[in-house]
């Protein structure tokens, strides 16, 4: 099947007109090289739409960079690869895939490639275009050494060090792709690859890698992770980060993404998160100035960050932030202070600053080398608060979310037990959270983690998971479920929600943006289902919570294209009153007064800034 697909989805070349003749690497293709984009996440980068990560735009500007016309380079999502039956719209001379994950998730926009879809595609290749070359990078290099071999042993060509180097030299080799393959790959003598890219080289790079947007099929409603700096910024390394292996942190200049940014919004790009870093607060931080493992933190040079970027984007519509650390807040909290209330000065609302708790449990912490104790991440929880969850447009400006993690070493039943009733105090306190993340550990090669499980008896585990799941269950139903209440009030109003999914029923969708909620939407609401259909964003209000995600209508509500089901959900209507007014709406017995009465019951409720939880 997939090879009747692949012949099917091959084109008559269009520079050889009159002629049938297949595009190849060998004629004058118009797209010779192409950009397979598998997604990736880790720990400080994100890449699954709507987010594009700085992965795929930096191999595409560095081809550019090494003299490779714009025109001849394609890019393919992973879910395009699969909905097209595994195959290839051409044959390319060469295939940037860029792949990986080290953190466990669960993704709504798409579904991130695997380790064996990777093999996969390297078989395929090697079976219907043998000619072509693909070299692997991204987060994937950190994989095993046996799958690595793997990848070698099908003809791929992993990138241990930055995969956009390698392309630019290939592109900029002197007697073509094919010759620079061979110079540089078949005649190495340690098939590694360690090279790495600087930030004046990354400069160059991403501000030509921003026409990829434009062949991204979410565009224009696509995110752009932007890079600030990789490493992490600790003296000592959390057990279980793969972020350490990038060695010291080496930090981008303000002048090089403030470039990336023009030309990305020159493009007709609006949605932006700065999310490449391990802690935005310590963007070019005082690193002669150490306190609890953590540099001094800079106000300034956030201040330059923000301004710089708003100046880039005047129009931007999205300005959020991934990675803060709890332990450097409270830490430095004056310094935090001023940060958070620029941060809040220049980010659009809805923001969500996410902060590595990992665990409640001072052993845990302990052993793993965590970032803050739990009274420590209370202070930072409190800073954050005193800024962000003013509302602009109804939406806290900025609040705090919190990740745990499962698995560490030192854990015992007790300990889900005191995650649990950390985030109870908080709930309690009267203070926001915007979103818990409990993940499992994903104990990769070479980090703390990992090498304490090698050693670790796994006696008692099934019993510690039991727990684990008993709490995590709490705290979805009791705590999630309250907190969502609270940032969320009925009649609030969300902008611009993508429909990422449908199921019997309903429509999942989300607002663009850091962290966003879910969004449930009656599939009998008529007008959010042509907008559905017509895949463009619609604005909803929200009428209901369930456990974790909001339930929703279209905004502004049209009472005579709601279904019985989506009339079920307007809040103030009984269920009985619900079924009377359907029937009366299809008798057409409800006049323009009416209408205009009930749809006014959601505005009452709408959030009256001054009763809402917040400072
Ligand atoms: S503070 Fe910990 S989790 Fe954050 S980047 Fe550093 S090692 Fe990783």
């Amino acid at each position: 099947m997939a090879r009747i697909l692949y012949f099917l989805n091959r084109r008559p070349c269009e520079n050889v007109p009159g002629k049938h003749f297949w595009r190849n690497a060998y004629c004058q293709s118009k797209e010779m090289i192409l950009i397979l984009d598998f997604y990736v996440d880790e720990p400080a980068c994100f890449g699954v739409p709507p987010y594009l990560s700085p992965y795929c735009r930096y191999a595409a500007g560095a081809l550019v960079a090494g003299g490779i016309p714009a025109e001849q380079i394609a890019y393919m999502t992973v879910d395009q690869w699969r909905a097209a039956g595994k195959t290839l719209p051409d044959e390319y001379e060469l295939v940037l895939l860029i792949s990986g994950t080290t953190v466990p998730g669960r993704y709504l926009g798409g579904k991130i490639g695997t380790v064996a879809e990777v093999l996969e595609f390297l078989d395929l290749q090697a079976r219907h275009d043998p000619h072509s070359t693909t070299l692997i990078g991204g987060p994937i290099r950190y994989a095993s050494p046996e799958i690595q071999k793997s990848m070698r042993e099908k003809g791929g060509w992993l990138i241990r060090g930055d995969l956009e180097y390698y392309a630019e030299r290939l592109a900029a080799h002197p007697e073509g792709i094919k010759k620079g393959v061979h110079a540089i790959f078949e005649n190495a003598r340690h098939p590694v690859f360690p090279a790495k890219r600087s930030y004046e080289d990354v400069d160059r790079y991403a501000p030509r890698g921003a026409f990829l947007t434009a062949l991204h099929p979410n565009n224009p409603y696509l995110i752009l992770e932007l890079e600030t700096y990789r490493g992490c910024t600790r003296e000592v390394f959390c057990s279980f980060c793969t972020e350490a292996f990038y060695g010291k942190p080496v930090f981008r200049q303000p002048q090089g993404i403030f470039d990336e940014v023009a030309e990305l919004s020159r493009m007709g790009n609006r949605y932006f998160r700065i999310g490449r870093q391990a802690d935005l607060m310590t963007y070019l931080p005082d690193m002669g100035d150490f306190k609890n493992s953590f540099p001094r933190p800079v106000p300034e040079s956030l201040e330059l960050l923000y301004t710089g970027i708003r100046k880039a984007a005047p129009d931007l519509k999205l300005l959020h932030l991934d990675n803060i650390n709890p332990g450097l807040i409270s830490t430095f909290p004056e310094e935090s202070r001023r940060i958070i209330e620029i941060i809040c000065r220049y980010n659009t609302p809805g923001d969500t600053a996410a902060m590595g708790l990992e665990s409640a449990d001072p052993d845990v912490i302990a052993a793993n080398d965590l970032k803050c104790s739990p009274e420590e991440a209370m202070r930072a929880i409190e800073i954050v608060n005193e800024y962000g969850a003013a509302r602009t447009d109804g939406l806290p400006r900025l609040l705090p979310g919190l990740n745990l993690i499962q698995g560490l070493a030192e854990e015992t039943e007790r300990t889900f037990e005191k995650n649990y009733l950390f985030l109870k105090r908080v709930l309690d306190s009267g203070m926001l959270l915007r979103r818990i993340n409990i993940r499992q550990a994903m104990p990769y090669k070479n980090t703390k983690l990992e090498r304490g499980r090698r050693q670790q008896k796994l006696r008692g585990r099934n019993k510690l998971e039991q727990r684990f799941i008993y709490y995590r269950d709490r705290i979805r139903k009791e705590i999630d479920h309250a907190f969502l209440k609270k940032n969320f009030p009925a009649g609030t109003i969300l902008r611009e929600v993508i429909i990422e999914e449908q199921n019997p029923g309903y429509m999942l969708g989300r607002p663009l943006g850091s962290y966003p909620v879910t969004v449930k939407i009656p599939l009998d609401d008529a007008l959010a289902e042509q907008a559905r259909k017509e895949r463009r964003p619609l604005d909803v209000v929200i009428t209901g919570w369930e456990e974790r995600s909001l339930r929703a209508l279209h905004h502004p509500i049209d009472l005579r294209r709601l279904g019985l089901k989506a009339i079920e959900t307007v809040p103030g209507l009984s269920r009985r009153q619900a079924g009377e007014l359907f029937i009366r709406l299809g008798k057409g017995e409800v006049g323009d007064e009416e209408l205009l009465r009930i749809t006014e019951t959601l505005r009452d409720l709408r959030f009256d800034s001054a009763s809402l939880p917040g400072p």
